[in-house]
């Protein structure tokens, strides 16, 4: 069988929209599903080509993102620092790590070049199967639900965009998904499958997250949290290395993450220090304080928390529930379908730091994930 989809079943899946829209009588769901509709819409344009014109905003215009960014992001900016705060107690042994990796690796290679571990679209379905089935049994009805349909859900492609290995579309209204996965045998693929099903099985449950999503910063948790336990239980029996590997390539991706986007309260500062105005004088302060430069500067203003700050609040909820996990599953696992489950109309944040401390063992878990992966590294030299 062929994993595949293309236009015209996004085409179908638009019409059958339009049918339910035509028939629906109540106006907020109706409303709702126009929404889907112009979402699909999207997805139809991109996938014609006619990918939305990249929008150039001037410096001042992106300060000013920015700066409503950090109004609306406030608490998280906090939690953000956190991390970069503690995993900066690391920053030597990663740098390590990271020239370690490129001398044995290679820039931008995969660990698979040292193992030649390949897998296959099926073998990595049947993994990413079992793994649901095996480690999160009461979600595995879900999920079994949408892995019926992957024939026609998922492919696997050339290239999707920079940096992205893997994404998803979700249509609640008719329980239809497209999904795209990066075309390589790198194992990673099974963790890029699970971590999209992840996205999936949460949008099922409560996919109005999808579009009016409240507690963005929350959103990867559903995808990270499978993906990081995965590694860990190893049901392909995968070289050990190799998937320290994978969960350690979070750390320092995360890390750079997060001094972009401390930078930015900075890079405000001096911004209204300087009257809102970026001029010669603004560029020489930031210079004289954070020795950088234009284009570093560029790069600051270019990081969003929407865009970055969600992966670094989500891994560190899920680091919390994998510390739990691997003391108490059964609780880790419970406390995990209670966030993807939680009703739409309560306070998911404030549920999660009542049952979870945020930030409490991370410097404990990336602490024993480097010393894990180093010591592995060195046995195999
Ligand atoms: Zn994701």
């Amino acid at each position: 069988m062929v994993y595949n989809w293309g236009i015209n079943e996004l085409l179908e899946a638009k019409k059958e929209l339009l049918k339910r829209y035509k028939y629906e009588t109540n106006p907020s769901i109706k409303k709702e599903l126009l929404s889907v509709i112009y979402n699909l819409n999207e997805t139809i344009k991109e996938e014609k080509g006619q990918d939305e014109e990249i929008v150039y905003l001037t410096d001042e215009e992106r300060l000013e993102n920015i700066r409503s960014d950090i109004e609306r992001y406030k608490t998280y900016y906090s939690i953000v620092s956190f991390f970069q705060n503690s995993l900066s107690k690391h920053y030597d042994k990663i740098d390590y790590l990271e020239e370690l990796m490129i001398e044995k690796v290679g820039l931008n290679e995969s660990y698979g070049k040292i193992t030649g571990a390949k897998v296959s679209n099926d073998r990595a379905f049947a993994l990413t199967n079992l793994f649901y089935k095996k480690h999160m049994p009461s979600l595995y009805p879900i999920f079994e639900s949408f892995y019926k349909k992957r024939f026609n859900s998922v492919r696997f492609i050339e290239s999707i965009s920079d940096q992205t290995v893997a994404n998803a579309t979700y249509i609640w209204p008719t329980k239809r998904y497209f999904m795209n996965c990066l075309k390589d045998d790198d194992i990673s693929k099974i963790s890029n499958l699970i971590h999209e099903y992840g996205h999936i099985i949460s949008f099922a449950l409560n996919p109005k997250e999808l579009y009016y999503p409240r507690y963005p910063m929350f959103a990867e948790v559903a995808s990270i949290f499978p993906e990081i336990i995965a590694l860990y239980e190893n049901d392909g029996h995968h070289d050990e290395t190799q998937l320290l590997y994978e969960r350690y390539c979070n750390l320092p991706a995360l890390l750079g993450n997060s001094i972009q986007l401390v930078l930015h309260s900075v890079v405000l500062n001096l911004w209204e220090e300087n009257n809102y105005q970026l001029n010669d004088k603004f560029f020489h302060d930031l210079d004289y304080y954070y020795d950088t430069d234009k284009e570093e500067f560029d790069s600051v203003l270019n990081t969003y928390i929407d865009d970055q700050g969600i992966y670094i609040v989500s891994y560190m909820v899920a680091i919390e529930l994998f510390h739990l996990y691997k003391i108490d599953k059964n609780k880790a696992l419970k406390i995990f379908e209670s966030i993807l489950r939680f009703p739409y109309d309560g306070n998911l944040k404030e549920y999660i730091c009542s049952v979870l401390n945020i930030g409490e063992h991370l410097e404990e878990e990336s602490a024993l994930l480097i010393d894990d992966l180093s010591l592995a590294l060195k046995r195999k030299m």
